[in-house]
């Protein structure tokens, strides 16, 4: 077993404070990573916070983890000590239900190992990247290309794959229109990854405060959500929407922005409810649907396809002293565009 530092949450109000977490001794399987980067997800925020439930205090989140490999188990295969890798949402899976076997872990139907807060094979409860090592078997370690330096690889295990897999999968490429609603961390990284793939992009974004970065990224067009004119200028315009808002939105006024066939996936996970009209559907027999993380062969592919494309995260690198400050402003819409910590401070 090794103990080493952290920051965890210790109830869902106070601040997130130094400690240590258990790694477990490596299994023949296992990848022991030491972490180098952590981005900040608003996923750990929801979830510290208890937005989504029940929370095992204390607890250590993160999982967008970049590191190098410090040891492998006998029979790892896949990894060798130095290596520059990743891990992202998740951690295990059953690996022999339906969904597995079709590279899609991150719909296990068995439920799959988040990263954080989940129960391990071992018993005891998964903990996250806000430390500085993490245990992992070796077929959810993720290889990070050389192209991306470590501190904005980070992002891409959950911002990039989470968005990079409902493009994939409803075909955002040439020819297609795309908007992306919210430009954070997700946000952002759905910009960039829809514009390489070849779709003519749209953020709607709350205030045109960000527009400059918007067209930087290599968005086409881009409107402000606060003013009601934008709903009128935009319906019946897009192929595919990608909601990326961490808050409930109303879902009639985005809904009727998609032509005919057209999608608005949700990759936003507010904890209430986004009710859904289903006229709002009827109008060019529109879909509504979610989309979770990624597998991991999609993961790599995202990664190598960002190497390839020269694409990358705008990060904010602090120091571990500085993640309570860093969620205040993830909360006030202040980031540009993923906090990502150093590591190295928490040595
Ligand atoms: P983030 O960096 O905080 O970005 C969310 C963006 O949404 C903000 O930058 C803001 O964009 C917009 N926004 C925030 N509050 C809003 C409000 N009240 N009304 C309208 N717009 C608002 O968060 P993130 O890390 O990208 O995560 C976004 C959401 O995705 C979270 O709910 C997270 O839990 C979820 N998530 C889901 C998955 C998945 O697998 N499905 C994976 C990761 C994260 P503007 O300033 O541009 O308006
Ligand atoms: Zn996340
Ligand atoms: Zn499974």
């Amino acid at each position: 077993m090794l103990t080493v530092n952290a920051i965890a949450a210790t109830s869902a109000t106070d601040p997130l404070v130094r400690t240590t977490v258990e790694r477990r001794d490596l299994g023949p399987r296992d990848v022991l990573i030491e972490i180098r980067y952590a981005g900040i997800c608003h996923s750990d925020i929801h979830t510290v916070r208890g937005e989504w439930g029940d929370v095992p205090y204390p607890l250590t989140v993160g999982h967008e983890i970049v590191g190098t490999v410090a040891e492998v188990g006998a029979e790892v295969s896949r990894h060798a000590t130095g290596d520059r890798v990743g891990v992202g949402c998740m951690v295990n899976s059953c690996r022999t239900c339906d969904n597995c076997k079709a590279g899609q872990e991150q719909y296990c139907l068995d439920g799959n190992t988040g990263t954080y807060a989940s129960v391990d094979r071992d018993g005891t409860v998964t903990q996250g990247g806000y430390t500085t090592h993490i245990v992992v078997d070796e077929d959810f370690v993720l290889r990070v290309p050389e192209a991306i330096p470590y501190e904005k690889a980070a992002p891409l295990l959950c911002a990039g794959i989470t968005t990079y897999s409902p493009l994939s999968h409803w075909k955002a490429g040439p020819g297609t229109k795309v908007a992306v609603v919210g430009m954070g961390g997700l946000g952002h990284m759905a910009v960039k990854i829809a514009v390489a793939m070849g779709a003519e992009v749209t953020v709607l974004s709350q205030t045109l405060g960000k527009k400059d970065d918007g067209l930087a990224f290599g968005a086409a067009h881009y409107y402000a959500t606060g003013d009601p004119a934008t709903f009128e200028v935009l319906k019946n315009s897009f192929d595919l929407i990608i909601n990326t808002v961490s808050a409930p939105i109303e879902m009639a006024s985005y809904l009727r922005l998609l032509r005919l066939d057209g999608t608005l996936v949700s990759v936003g996970a507010p904890p209430e409810p986004l009710a859904v009209p289903v006229f709002a559907l009827f109008g060019n027999r529109r879909s509504f649907a979610g989309s979770s993380i990624g597998g991991i062969a999609e993961t790599q592919e995202m990664l190598d396809f960002c190497a390839e494309r020269d694409i990358a995260p705008e990060v904010e690198v602090i120091d571990a002293e500085a993640v309570n400050e860093a969620y205040e402003r993830v909360m006030k819409s202040d980031v540009r565009y993923r906090f990502v910590i150093d590591v190295d401070t928490l040595r």
